[in-house]
């Protein structure tokens, strides 16, 4: 596993990222035991990395599985939070759920244009200030568009992005991959850490896994990549993929029996509150019930926890 430095910030990363959303509630919702040991899996193949976020609802996973390992983690979380109260809190819980006095990055969660990002000028403060006290160690954004890569790039107090890419460009909300690689390109001469997230679409280029990493681990300037893991197969696949092995076939047909899809229940009462959260634009209300876009879909499960009846689930 190859470990390198993410931006200016001194924290020297795995190349592979445990993207946290997948063992929780909001997808895969795996018995704590059984989460946290394919996260601990991962820490023993050399993986140092997790993200995460609040709305994931997963630090109960990595508190046991580096209770159980016993290494240094480097944890990067994030919250929707815009006031600078708001983001203290976030901060705080994660810091209490986790077991840890300091969190290491910390992002404003899931910025969708410039102007979203203006809006959270106080979360920011709040992170900066943070910083200074030493409860984070660097400032960042998540973001699924071009824009705000841009953007991000050219504020002073933000050290890291953490853009979507993938091969196919699936789920960048306003241009291409080609451009979106050219903005993380200009994020990092401009001194930021870029970690990518979303390399094979959500899972659908899960058909193209292979020749998805190949892509996204030959592109310059991104230093280390989320990926989500359910299963210890997955992180034995993803490791072996990432330290530059040739995995056996038998692994890579156990990951791919394992197809993931958006459950939309019947029950659903059309009010609409997933459709204004899905980051993909892949939900809309039509005759009283939701219907989903699953060509745009993403399967990142964020829907689900904006329902009120349950009704949204990726499985
Ligand atoms: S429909 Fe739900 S799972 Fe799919 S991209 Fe939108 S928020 Fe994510
Ligand atoms: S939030 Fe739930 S009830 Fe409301 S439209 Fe979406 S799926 Fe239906």
């Amino acid at each position: 596993m190859d470990y390198q430095v993410l931006g200016q910030t001194g924290l020297k990363v795995s190349k592979l990222c445990f993207g946290g959303l997948t063992i929780g509630p909001l997808q895969s919702n795996r018995p704590l035991a059984e989460g946290a040991a394919v996260m601990r899996a991962a820490f023993d193949a050399g993986v140092n990395f997790v993200d995460t976020a609040e709305l994931y609802g997963t630090y109960p996973y990595i508190r046991k599985a580096m209770a159980d390992g016993g290494k240094h983690i480097i944890i990067a979380s994030k919250s929707y939070a815009y006031t600078y109260e708001d983001m203290r809190t976030s901060v705080e819980t994660a810091c209490r759920e986790i077991g840890r006095d300091y969190i290491d990055i910390f992002l404003l969660h899931e910025q969708s244009s410039r102007m979203t990002l203006k809006g959270h000028a106080d979360a920011l403060a709040y992170l900066c200030d943070a910083k200074r006290q030493g409860i984070i160690r660097a400032t960042g954004v998540s973001t699924h568009t071009i824009d705000v890569v841009r953007a991000a790039a050219l504020i002073e107090e933000i050290d890291i992005i953490h853009p979507i890419i993938n091969i196919k460009g699936i789920g960048i909300t306003d241009g291409t991959a080609g451009e979106m690689l050219e903005a993380i390109r200009f994020a990092v001469d401009c001194g930021k850490g870029i970690y990518a997230m979303k390399a094979l679409g959500g899972g659908h280029l899960n058909a193209i896994a292979a020749q998805a990493f190949a892509w996204i681990l030959a592109q310059s300037g991104i230093t280390s990549i989320a990926v989500g893991m359910q299963t210890i197969d997955e992180v034995l696949l993803n490791t072996a993929i990432f330290s530059g092995k040739n995995p056996d076939s038998q692994l890579w047909d156990n990951v791919k029996a394992a197809p993931r899809r958006l459950l939309v229940e019947d029950w659903c009462a059309g009010c609409g509150q997933c459709a204004s959260r899905c980051p993909a634009g892949a939900l809309a209300v039509v005759e009283g019930k939701v219907r989903a876009d699953y060509a745009r879909c993403i399967l990142c499960g964020y829907c689900g926890a904006y329902c009120p009846d349950f009704c949204l689930k990726v499985i």
